[in-house]
């Protein structure tokens, strides 16, 4: 093992890995670390996403909904199943080869590309050094040109329900059940409990998702959060808002949690209790006190638009600096931070990151919410088109949800495209595209759709802001 790289990258999830991936391939000698260990015992790349987040809940989710397709929706198109049941060690061990494959696939991607892969510990010292601890313990300082910081993050854990091993999980936990438990508890209605929440409901669990605010996804377009909302419960999620968790118990094999409404005490006892209340940059014994980074109030490491620490030559990409905990919003970070060392001017546009929730409908959104535009005082526009009306989506049996385009009144600029809708997360992507080019949602008009495709929905809602959608009847004609 060399003592000296161009670049030195500590962390190999989706942030770090790829940038190491594009050092390489832009010729500079490179070192990945990463202290992952997967369920073998053996190192893993990838980190969470691959290993405990994206991958694993999108395999649960998609293993889940054709359970329950199966089971309630294919009658109506003709379709009889009988005897239709799920084996829940089987869905565990298919989604553990999927992670198994692409983690293996990223060692791939690394011997190809020639990145090294150091398994341990790294810290950055000063003058960007790293101290490399190795799983057997063997310390060795390397020095690096250039240091990109990619932690990640991990689950946050709060005081009134203590993780207890196979009673009360986190995230990671809840991806490894061996039965459908009967009853299950979620603390908080974001993103990811959402999501666990729908798979284990598709399975037959009787779901409480307690979650502290009065709004539901309040990161949401309003119109988006209200349907689905109202969809989630229909399906059996019993999404309860304001309800603020304050302690959990585990007596008789089974959880009690309490919980204050307002103010009154309540309880539930459930069979398993999913914690889900957000993640936290992960930064322990990462760096030395004289090694130059500084970190935000909140924890973050501190870092400028391009993800240039305090530190020269030192930066920071991923979950553990500002913005959204995303897998593709870490990934370029890296890839830009890896071209910029190699004295490349790309940017990242932090006005156009998708969001996605991969319940069932999804929800999708790009830019601005309604609410956001509106508070700013600027003119806008709306166009908006129902799955209902789409040929495809009814051809599916998939009719629920729509798309809705917001445009800035005078210039006709698209500012933010919400999706609630069957495969909303690869209909975002064409939104993504319009406003990475600057669209207005007439070019969007202007654009030619296959047909039948859900993405005609996109194609009428943004014909539907000038007030000439097709298929539906507009309420301003032009
Ligand atoms: P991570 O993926 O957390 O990787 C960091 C790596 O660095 C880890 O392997 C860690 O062990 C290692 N490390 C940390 N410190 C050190 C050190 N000092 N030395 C060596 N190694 C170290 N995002 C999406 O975009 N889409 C989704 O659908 C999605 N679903 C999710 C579902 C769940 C259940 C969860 C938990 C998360 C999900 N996310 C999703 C979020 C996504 O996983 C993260 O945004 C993404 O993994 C962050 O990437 P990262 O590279 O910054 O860090
Ligand atoms: P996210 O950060 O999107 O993953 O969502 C986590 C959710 O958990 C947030 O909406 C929080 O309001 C919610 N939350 C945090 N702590 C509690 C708690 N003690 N009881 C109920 N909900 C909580």
């Amino acid at each position: 093992m060399s003592d000296s790289y161009d670049v030195i990258v500590i962390g190999a999830g989706p942030a770090g890995y790829a940038a190491a991936i594009r050092a390489a391939q832009l010729g500079m000698s490179t070192a990945c670390i990463d202290k992952s260990l997967g369920k073998d015992g053996k190192p893993v790349l990838g980190g969470t996403c691959l290993n405990w987040g994206c991958i694993p809940s999108k395999a649960l989710l998609d293993a889940s909904h054709k359970y329950h397709d199966a089971k309630e929706n294919f009658a109506a198109v003709g379709v009889q199943v009988e005897g239709v049941r799920i084996d829940v060690p089987a869905m565990i061990a298919r989604k553990d080869e999927v992670v198994s494959g692409l983690t293996g696939g990223i060692t791939g991607l690394f011997k190809g590309n020639g990145v090294t892969h150091l398994a341990g510990t790294g810290k950055l010292l000063a003058d960007r050094k790293v101290e490399f601890t190795a799983h057997d313990g063997a310390v060795q300082v390397l020095q690096a040109g250039h240091v990109i910081l990619a932690p990640g993050s991990v689950p946050v854990e709060i005081p009134p329900t203590p993780l207890t091993e196979g009673y009360i999980v986190d995230s990671t936990g809840a991806l490894e059940f061996d039965a459908v438990p009967p009853r299950l508890g979620i603390i908080g209605a974001g993103v990811i409990g959402l999501e666990l929440g729908s798979v284990w409901n598709r399975l037959g669990s009787e779901v409480v998702v307690l979650e502290a605010l009065e709004e539901f996804l309040p990161m949401a377009d309003e119109r988006v959060a209200r349907d689905a909302l109202k969809t989630y419960k229909k399906q059996g999620l019993d999404v309860r808002l304001g309800c603020l968790v304050t302690g959990a118990e585990v007596a008789d094999g089974a959880v009690n949690v309490t919980y204050k409404s307002g103010d009154e005490q309540h309880s539930i006892t459930v069979d398993k209790l999913i914690v889900a209340v957000g993640r936290r940059p992960y930064t322990q014994n990462l760096l030395s006190n004289d090694c130059g980074v500084n970190l935000d109030e909140r924890g973050f490491l501190f870092v400028n638009d391009l993800c240039a620490t305090d530190a020269p030559g030192v930066y920071a990409v991923g979950d553990v600096v500002r913005g959204p905990m995303l897998a593709h919003k870490g990934t370029e970070e890296g890839v830009m931070v890896a071209e910029r060392i190699a004295g490349f001017k790309p940017l990242v546009n932090y006005d156009c990151i998708p969001s996605v929730i991969y319940t069932h409908p999804e929800v999708a959104w790009v830019g601005k919410t309604e609410q956001e535009v509106k508070a700013s005082g600027d003119a806008y526009n709306v166009g908006q088109f129902p799955f209902a009306a789409s040929g495809r989506a009814l051809a599916a049996n998939d009719t629920e949800g729509f798309v809705k385009i917001i445009a800035d009144a005078q210039t006709d600029r698209i500012l933010g495209v919400h999706v609630f809708g069957p495969q909303a997360s690869e209909l975002v992507a064409q939104a993504v595209i319009s406003m990475e080019f600057d669209a207005s949602a007439e070019d969007l008009g202007l654009t030619m759709f296959a047909h039948p495709t859900l993405s005609e929905a996109m194609h009428e809602a943004a014909l539907g802001v000038a007030g000439h959608a097709i298929h539906m009847v507009n309420r301003k004609k032009k």
